[in-house]
């Protein structure tokens, strides 16, 4: 497709294995506007398990524990509309994804976008960072693949220095997918609706500095992130007047607030209302 076409792309908060239900409510949303979608990006807890071996891997609460919709993607009793592009949140089936570091189709039309990686789509650069920052771990290596099932499977879900220098290295990026949050992007006015929010006891704790790092290096246009099941939105000016636009999405489960849908026509990218 040339630069000067008109397209549109969704991006989708936490699946949680709720496939189906996104697939719906997109199909839904291009019938209702009759425009189509080229692709989807998704920013991680997609929760792509084949099986109850996936499953038994991924670090999370045994009440959470469920197979969900994506082995009938996998066995491919069922089919993405459009390619999905995803990052790897805290809830992943890392014994999997891990395989494939640099990322990897997982079932027709779905892919992994890697622990860092870039994907070019429609002359859009979407680039991408899997896990969620933490501190204590962030210089050391990740446990091998082999030690999954006597190390904690929670060791597994972190980014660490080696992946943000990678995404890093990346380069130009026009949108950034991140799991967590930029630190630095909740406005004065607004922190006391994240007071007691968990994972955020003040507003300026909420998001991490990493994360904030990639979106001061990169610039992307748009950063799209998930985790804490949100629906936000920021902006963040850089020094030499390059914008990112910050949409944070909310999870599946929720509904509508886990959507977004973007137009992009030549260098403009613009969010479009999904209501009409
Ligand atoms: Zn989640």
């Amino acid at each position: 497709m040339s630069s000067s076409q008109t397209f549109f792309f969704a991006a989708v908060g936490d699946v949680h294995g709720h496939m189906n239900r996104m697939v719906s409510h997109l199909t839904a949303w291009e019938e209702r506007s009759r425009r189509p979608l080229e692709f989807v990006l998704q920013v991680g807890d997609f929760e792509p398990h084949r099986h109850d071996a996936d499953l038994a891997a991924m670090s999370a609460p045994l009440r959470y524990r469920h197979l969900g919709d994506f082995a009938a993607y996998h066995q491919r009793r069922r089919r993405f509309p459009w390619p999905v592009y995803f990052i790897g949140g805290n809830h992943e089936p890392y014994g999997h994804l891990d395989l494939h570091p640099e990322g990897a189709e997982l079932a027709p039309r779905c892919h992994y976008l890697g622990r860092s990686g870039v994907v070019e789509l429609n002359d859009l650069r979407v680039a991408g960072l899997s896990g969620i920052h933490r501190e204590a771990t962030f210089t050391q290596p990740r446990p091998p693949l082999a030690a999954l099932g006597t190390a904690s499977n929670k060791d597994f879900t972190f980014f660490n220095e080696q992946d943000v220098e990678r995404a890093l290295a990346l380069g130009r990026a026009d949108v950034l997918l991140l799991h967590d949050w930029p630190s630095g992007i909740i406005q004065p006015q607004q922190a006391a609706g994240f007071q007691g929010q968990r994972r955020s006891a003040s507003h300026d704790l909420v998001g991490n500095d990493y994360a904030r790092l990639l979106v001061d290096a990169l610039q992307p246009r748009l950063v799209l992130c998930g985790h804490l099941h949100r629906r936000y939105a920021a902006t963040v000016a850089h020094p030499g007047g390059q914008r990112s636009h910050v949409r944070c999405l909310a999870s599946v489960e929720q509904g509508a607030d886990a959507f977004a849908v973007f137009q992009v026509r030549g260098a403009d990218l613009q969010e479009v209302a999904m209501q009409e």
